[in-house]
């Protein structure tokens, strides 16, 4: 038997899922009490599935009607609704990016992927696609001040 740390209740074993980073080799929350949790903190198991599904990758925001570019890395769909979500509340932290989606219609906007990669090449490959961006089209990168950086 193990007391669950949130509910107080002392459970059958079967009842946590194992855990091998943790000293007995189960969760300290019951399984019941952990899916409660996991709900609250990270969303639905089926958001979770969605933000995953596309898979890892570069991806740009191109303004289609300035021709403007931002390009970025991570779990596709995951970075997308990120985006789109601090672009309309205006909480973007690229001040480039938010100011191109203010100074045209949102829909002007057009969020595609690169190319998928696992996700230790992400920041490699977003480099060399913001380098090659930035080599023919400088004036049209959202990412400068991440390029002056290197
Ligand atoms: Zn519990």
């Amino acid at each position: 038997m193990k007391k669950c740390n949130k509910c107080k209740e002392s459970l059958d074993y079967s009842k946590f899922a194992k855990n091998r980073t943790k000293s007995d080799g189960y969760e300290n929350y019951c399984k019941s009490c952990k899916n409660k949790y996991n709900k609250a903190n990270y969303g639905s198991k089926y958001t979770k599935l969605y933000l995953k599904k596309a898979g890892y990758g570069i991806y740009k925001i191109e303004n289609k009607v300035t021709r403007e570019i931002y390009i970025g890395k991570g779990w596709i769909n995951e970075r997308k609704v990120d985006h789109f979500t601090k672009l309309k509340s205006q909480k973007h932290t690229n001040r480039y990016l938010q100011q191109s989606y203010n100074n045209t219609p949102p829909e002007s906007l057009e969020f595609s992927v690169i190319e998928k990669c696992e996700p230790k090449l992400g920041s490699l490959k977003e480099r060399h696609y913001i380098i090659e961006e930035y080599l023919n089209n400088s004036e049209k990168l959202l990412n400068q001040h991440v390029t002056l950086r290197w």
